[in-house]
């Protein structure tokens, strides 16, 4: 595995939401980082059909434009109902025909597609959150890293913290959606404190002890 050793990198997102929490779980690492949208770069088409293409496709081309070394996530709500969707197509099912993103339309529809195959009790109900971080080089070479929440879809949306999907969603053990917890309870996560709860902070976390020395 190739290591990390030049803190300066380029985190290839646009998404606020995911920007801030990797902002959270970068800060006790001292890295230089600049965000896709910061160097002015386009957003790439996924056009992958599994999270780790799309990861690399962001990352790489991040890593290509800029020199230096890429991080991207690609994540998703997969919903064993309904066959592992929306999956990698999670944000595809929040847009709209003017070309922006409407959350509350899209949790509406996976709330259509449940109701549609009688998936009505809390067992019927059940997903994860998915999140594969990839890191690329502009020569090319990547390395990936994968982490997953398990837990169930509720209705009504439920609190207004987090992005996307977090009102719908219900982490296994918890009694609060991702959309009423703090952010530190959500994606908190520093060396030495064992296990993150979220999938992007799972990643992170094994992202951080290969290829950062973190414990
Ligand atoms: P992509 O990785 O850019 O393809 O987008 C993934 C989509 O999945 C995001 O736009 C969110 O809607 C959703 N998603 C990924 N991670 C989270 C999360 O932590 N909370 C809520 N929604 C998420």
């Amino acid at each position: 595995m190739r290591r990390l050793i030049d803190r300066r990198i380029v985190v290839a997102s646009h998404n606020e939401g995911k920007l801030r929490e990797f902002a959270d779980l970068m800060a006790p690492f001292g890295f230089e980082a600049g965000s896709a949208k910061e160097f002015g770069l386009a957003e790439p088409d996924e056009t992958g059909t599994t999270f780790e293409q799309n990861a690399y496709i962001k990352a790489h081309a991040a890593a290509v434009a800029t020199g230096l070394p890429a991080l991207s996530d690609d994540s998703g709500l997969c919903v064993d109902a309904l066959g592992g969707q929306p999956g990698v197509y999670t944000a595809n099912w929040a847009e709209t025909p003017d070309g922006t993103r409407d959350f509350a339309m899209a949790m509406q529809r996976t709330e259509v597609a449940l109701q549609e195959v009688g998936a009505t009790t809390p067992g019927e109900r059940k997903g994860r959150f998915v999140a594969v971080i990839c890191i690329a080089w502009p020569d090319g070479h990547a390395e990936y890293f994968r982490g997953e929440a398990a837990g169930r879809l509720v209705w009504p949306p439920r609190g207004d913290k987090g992005f996307g999907y977090d009102p719908v969603f219900l982490p296994e053990g918890h009694e609060r959606t991702f959309g009423e917890m703090s952010a530190d309870e959500k994606h908190g996560w520093k060396p030495g404190k064992g296990d993150a709860l979220s999938h992007r902070a799972r990643a992170f976390r094994k992202f951080a002890q290969a290829m950062l020395g973190a414990s």
